[in-house]
């Protein structure tokens, strides 16, 4: 087994599922008393969130690749950065290591190819929603077409993310507000729904939904133990 290293604490409310996903699905695959091989390397996230309001993205690339290295250098196999929107800097963090890093995109990406849907909706922080580094990948790499809410409702999105899913706060009200917005994005074609932020998992399941649900905290857990695993069965 490979030892997966996770770059968490953005926030720590999602590098606790990953944590949990990752060992169940070992559990899973293994059996016994089998866990995950892992290190994870977490963050203050009050460092990053104010580096991204300032958009200081230059720095906050410096504190990924130092993670990245510190993890390689603590022996993971593997990198897996455990939000979507420091993927913005995945090139960087890449290519700042010898071992692979795992991208969410291309983990969510190839299950949503796989059932054969071509038009997504997209939910995650503006900065993910608005710049081309996550819904380019999409497009060009694995062709999908890529709707997100309008400028009001990504702010919503936005802002419910940070405010209160980031803190831990889980509200039914925000919830409503999500599915109205799930809706309208559905109004605009949208076949399927990526929940592109890996805390938007505690609000939005599959059961809220009528169309499929990607939900990336899992996809990208799940893909992180098939890589360690390989063909172990
Ligand atoms: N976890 C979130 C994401 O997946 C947002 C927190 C962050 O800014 O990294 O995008």
């Amino acid at each position: 087994m490979k030892t997966i290293g996770l770059i968490g604490g953005m926030s720590w409310e999602s590098s606790m599922l990953y944590y949990q996903i990752i060992n169940e699905r070992v559990k899973e695959r293994r059996g016994g008393h089998h866990s995950a091989k892992s290190l994870l390397y977490s963050v203050d996230f009050q460092e990053i969130k104010d580096l991204q309001d300032q958009g200081n993205w230059a720095e906050a690339t410096k504190v990924m690749i130092e993670s990245a290295q510190k993890l390689e250098a603590g022996g993971a196999d593997v990198i897996v950065i455990c939000t979507n929107t420091m993927h913005k800097m995945a090139p960087e963090v890449g290519n700042s290591v010898s071992i692979p890093l795992l991208h969410i995109a291309d983990a969510t990406a190839a299950k949503i190819v796989s059932d054969q849907i071509k038009k997504v909706a997209l939910l995650g922080t503006a900065f993910t929603m608005e710049q081309e580094f996550y819904k380019g990948r999409l497009k060009s790499q694995f062709g999908l077409e890529v709707v997100v809410p309008d400028e009001a409702d990504r702010a919503v999105i936005h802002e419910i993310i940070y405010q209160e899913l980031c803190l831990g706060i889980v509200d039914e009200h925000s919830k409503k507000k999500y599915l109205d917005i799930i809706d309208r994005l559905i109004q605009k074609g949208a076949e399927a729904v990526i929940l592109g932020c890996t805390e938007i998992t505690m609000l939005i399941s599959q059961e809220d939904c009528s169309i499929p649900v990607y939900d990336t905290t899992r996809l990208h857990a799940e893909a992180a133990v098939d890589f360690a695993l390989g063909d172990e069965v």
